[in-house]
């Protein structure tokens, strides 16, 4: 059974121009125990899809699901309590902007130690909050505790201030995980020590984590399986193997091949492999596929949105899939329908 179950999400937002669809039909699947890679570029709703799972809803906000479960529980029909419940007991975020999301107004210690539950007598409570959260910041890879506990998030790199936001979101074991960017501030051997910390959680405790990157390559180590998204829409979703051998869209292909291989000599003033302009405003959204007018295989076709298809558990949505042999195959495949009745917060 899955542990979170979201299907054909969306949110939309009012503004002065009209109503604008942010994130469209999302389909977003996670067993226990897996790491998913939830990928795309900067305006794709990657975090705007972390936030709805942890919560953190904007009142303009406009969201609809067929289904949104996280254990069974369908998250949308909760009470603003019982959600803020739930997540805090069970599901965890890791935030892009670390520094924006610590108090300034106190020690990064107490912080740490306030989000540690405790569940022992209550004059043990200090030196026990104290030792986990000395133990929380030695696995994150803080060796001088002493120093942060007593500094204010103004004392702090950002890479430190990432490092303790890590180490309250995995405090109190949580069983998802959504990590959105853990790594952006960091230098490349702290990112390996952070990613390792999320893999051991992951092994020892089972938590299934979100990773939410725009650099498929970075973190195709440590995930299961991939989601990857375009402009607010689904355009792949397979494990991580068959994805990386034999990905369908063109989208996909472009993120995976983006960075050069510099184990080879590369051409004088080679090309990277990038796809030309840039992902379209929500406000002025081509026809059809989204990918249009990037897409070197585009055809006339493609103006017709393409349906999300199905062939042996790998879904992707175009009309032209590369790394398929015939395209008569296509007519096997299974073309997964849309929207039955909808639950809406
Ligand atoms: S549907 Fe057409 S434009 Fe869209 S990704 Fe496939 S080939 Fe490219």
């Amino acid at each position: 059974m899955a542990l979170l179950d979201i299907r054909h999400l969306s949110i939309e937002i009012d503004t002065p121009r009209g109503r604008i669809k942010m994130v469209d039909n999302i389909n977003l699947t996670l067993d226990s125990g897996e790491i998913l890679g939830l990928v795309g570029e900067s305006g794709s709703g990657k975090s705007l899809i972390a936030k709805v799972i942890c919560g953190l809803v904007k009142d303009e906000w406009i969201i609809s699901a067929d289904r949104f479960r996280f254990n069974e529980i369908e998250l949308l029909k909760l009470t603003p309590n019982q959600r803020r419940k739930l997540v805090g007991d069970e599901i965890s975020m890791i935030y892009q902007d670390p520094l924006s999301s610590l108090d300034p107004s106190q020690t990064v210690g107490k912080q740490l130690m306030e989000t540690i539950h405790f569940k022992g007598k209550w004059w043990q409570i200090f030196g026990w909050k104290k030792k986990r959260a000395i133990e929380l910041l030695h696995r994150v890879g803080i060796k001088d505790h002493k120093d942060i506990m007593q500094s204010y998030p103004t004392d702090i790199t950002e890479g430190e201030a990432q490092k303790v936001m890590i180490a309250m979101a995995v405090a109190n074991q949580p069983r998802l995980l959504v990590a959105d960017e853990p790594t952006n501030a960091m230098e490349s051997t702290t990112q390996l020590q952070v990613y390792r910390l999320l893999s051991s959680m992951n092994k020892n405790l089972g938590t299934s984590i979100i990773l939410v990157s725009n650099d498929m390559m970075s973190i195709h180590k440590w995930v299961d399986s991939f989601n990857v998204l375009y402009c607010g829409q689904t355009v792949e979703i397979a494990d991580k193997e068959t994805i990386m051998e034999t990905p369908y869209h063109p989208y996909t292909s472009v993120l995976l091949n983006s960075v050069p291989d510099f184990s080879k000599p590369l051409p004088f003033k080679s090309r990277l492999n990038t796809l030309k302009g840039s992902v379209p405003m929500l406000q002025h959204l081509p026809i059809g596929c989204r990918l249009g007018p990037r897409c070197p295989f585009a055809q006339k076709k493609c103006v017709t949105k393409p349906p999300l298809r199905r062939f042996k558990q790998h879904e992707f949505a175009c009309h032209f899939p590369i790394n398929f042999r015939e395209q008569n195959f296509l007519k096997k495949v299974e073309v997964i329908p849309v929207v039955v009745e909808t639950v809406a917060e």
